[in-house]
């Protein structure tokens, strides 16, 4: 597939025609690296603070109706404890940009866990940080990072973004990851605002170039508190779509079934995984926050997704023939 032209791609995008044959190429390509393992990662949202003005996201500094929080490095330890207990053996700590989680409290926090869980990985998405910084994480014992690239069309990103944040930057960030040593997850969203189909090429194009170990992929969900308040959502089939052909097109990644999917269709993950995700991040963090991290609406944070109810995943992930693994999960190049 990485050696279609861009007419192609653009063909196979275009019409669900093709959808059954990408399913099962894709599922097959996937049992093949990664048997029928699916790795469990722990969410921890640990604030929904955000200097940032995202136009398409619910935590974006201008909604002022957004309920803050932030947890304390105590708060995250019981997760992770708690997560621990459950099985999870990587932790992802995700936030919005937050001042106040200056990098000498990122280190620290990230430290703590190191010690306490050294046979766990520890996932930071904290956003667009310095190359020092990112250096101070990964010497305290973080290993991955994951930063959608969001869109890899400078124009399509402009209409995302306020003018003060860029694709270039967004880029130097995650070619700063990968030569300081992290496994870089990157990713876009579908559906979202102006997109295209030549932009959704462009992301495979860039991803093919940056070759990251992860890639998370979610339809763009409206969130009323926003500019893009009267835009419409990213659909399932497309997201879908997408996921089999990121999984042909890149046998080794690990992508999860995300959250995003879980909350446009009841089973939305399911539909990931036979699609060719071998990822899902149920969340870990104390309930009376999950739905104050509102990126978007409606999202699920009860159910299934909630990592106390992980047991319950297990269950419906084997009964369509997927099995939950308690293991690191590390990419397989
Ligand atoms: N501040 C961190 C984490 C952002 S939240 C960072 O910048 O990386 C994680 C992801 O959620 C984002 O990268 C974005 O792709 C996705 N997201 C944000 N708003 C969304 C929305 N309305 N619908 C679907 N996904 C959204």
């Amino acid at each position: 597939m990485q050696n279609l032209t861009d007419r192609e791609l653009i063909e196979i995008i275009n019409t669900d025609k093709y959808d059954a044959e990408l399913f099962k190429k894709a599922d097959a390509i996937r049992r093949e690296r990664y048997g029928t393992d699916v790795y469990i990662r722990g969410l921890i949202e640990f604030t929904n603070y955000c200097k940032n003005n995202c136009y398409y996201c619910g935590i974006r500094a201008g909604n002022t109706n957004a309920v803050r929080y932030r947890l304390t490095k105590d708060d995250i330890l019981s997760c992770c404890e708690e997560g621990y207990n459950l099985g999870f053996r990587t932790f992802v700590l995700q936030g919005g940009e937050d001042p106040f989680f200056t990098d000498e409290k990122v280190c620290n926090i990230v430290y703590s866990i190191r010690e306490k869980y050294p046979d766990c990985a520890i996932t930071l998405s904290i956003g667009e940080k310095s190359k020092d910084s990112y250096k101070a994480y990964f010497k305290a014992g973080a290993n991955r990072y994951l930063l959608r690239h969001e869109t890899a069309t400078s124009e399509h990103y402009s209409l995302l973004h306020p003018p003060i944040m860029s694709l270039e930057a967004r880029k130097e960030c995650l070619y700063n990851l990968k030569e300081i040593g992290y496994q870089v997850g990157s990713g876009f969203m579908v559906g979202s605002p102006f997109q295209t189909t030549e932009n959704l090429v462009a992301d495979l194009r860039f991803l093919t170039e940056l070759s990251p170990d992860m890639v998370g992929i979610g339809p763009y969900i409206t969130h009323k508190e926003t500019p893009f308040f009267d835009k419409p959502s990213g659909t399932l089939q497309l997201t879908l779509r997408m996921l089999a052909i990121l999984r042909i097109m890149f046998p080794h990644a690990l992508l999860p079934a995300t959250t995003a999917l879980g909350s446009i269709h009841p089973e939305g993950r399911e539909l990931g995984l036979k699609a060719g995700a071998n990822v899902v991040m149920p969340n870990l963090s104390p309930m009376e926050n999950r739905k104050k991290y509102a990126i978007y609406e409606n999202k699920i944070a009860t159910g299934l997704e909630a990592a106390q109810n992980v047991k319950e995943l297990k269950e419906s992930f084997e009964a369509i023939g997927y099995k939950i693994v308690t293991a690191r999960g590390d990419v397989r190049r």
